[in-house]
């Protein structure tokens, strides 16, 4: 179980995070930050440096980005997650973040791996595009390794021949990260679709998978959004989204997720 802020990971109670792909101005974050708290979310997510395929696409408000997260925490109370590209920024993010996410793209840049264990602060650590469960788990143990053994383990879709959608959504993965780890693991429905109207049945899915948690994003008006807009929820959509966990959440604890840890070593290793 991971504690911040009075929030626990990976205990009973389902923990959503929320919040937009990037912080963009005061007034996006502040309006997102307190529908999302109305909503149910504890965590707030919003990218202020952020990995982008394109040099010509936003890059994130960096520093500027970090202020805002932070004063929407004081205005809140949402405890903020929010991601670190390079280990050269990891002080900075550890000032202002409660979770340091790290990005599919970086679940093997074990620099950074290392940078983060030893900030102390929990890590998100994202599933790489084409990492296998031993990739994952491995990049996991090298924080653990590090001295660092709060990590948050995040399924967000992998590359498969599929291309419909964004990314094939791995919700047997969150049943054998469940069984095989003691970590707490959550789902990110947003990256997996990268469509709106897909997102919420990827929520329940990872409810029923007993995930402990979700990561979704969420913007005030998504068709202007600077990033990720296509698979962003609108307010009422995160709403009705929210309403409809609830009675997948009763179902909660699942009978066959009781078993005991198989070995991890049989997945990692
Ligand atoms: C994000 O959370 O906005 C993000 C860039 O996610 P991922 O690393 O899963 O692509
Ligand atoms: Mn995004």
């Amino acid at each position: 179980m991971i504690s911040v802020r009075g929030i626990t990971l990976g205990a009973d109670r389902f923990v959503t995070m929320a919040g937009p792909c990037s912080v963009e101005t005061e007034a996006q974050v502040m309006a997102t930050a307190h529908h999302v708290r109305r909503c149910g979310a504890r965590i707030l997510r919003g990218g202020a440096f952020k990995p982008r395929s394109s040099p010509h696409s936003f890059q994130g408000l960096g520093l500027a980005g970090l202020r805002l997260l932070a004063a929407a925490r004081r205005e809140t109370g949402l405890a903020i997650v929010t991601e670190v590209m390079s280990e050269l920024d990891v002080p900075l993010v550890a000032e202002y973040a409660d979770i340091l996410q790290v990005g599919s793209r970086n679940m093997e840049n074990y620099s950074l791996l290392e940078a983060v264990a030893r900030s102390g602060r929990p890590v998100l650590l994202k599933r790489g595009l084409v990492a296998t469960f031993a990739d994952f788990l491995q990049s996991a143990q090298i924080i653990l390794a590090n001295g660092n053994p709060h990590v948050i383990l995040c399924e967000r879709g992998i590359r498969t021949f599929e291309t419909a959608l964004r990314n094939t959504f791995d919700a047997a993965g969150i049943v054998l990260l469940k069984r095989v780890s003691h970590l707490p693991v959550i789902a990110d429905p947003s990256h997996a679709a990268g469509h709106r109207e897909i997102v919420p049945a990827l929520a329940r899915i990872a409810v029923a998978a007993g995930a402990d948690g979700i990561l979704v994003e969420v913007h005030p008006n998504p068709d202007k959004a600077w990033s990720d807009g296509e698979q962003s929820l609108d307010f009422p959509a995160f709403e009705a989204m929210m309403a409809s966990l609830d009675p997948y959440l009763a179902l909660r604890p699942f009978a066959d997720q009781k078993s005991p840890h198989a070995q991890w070593s049989e997945v990692a290793g």
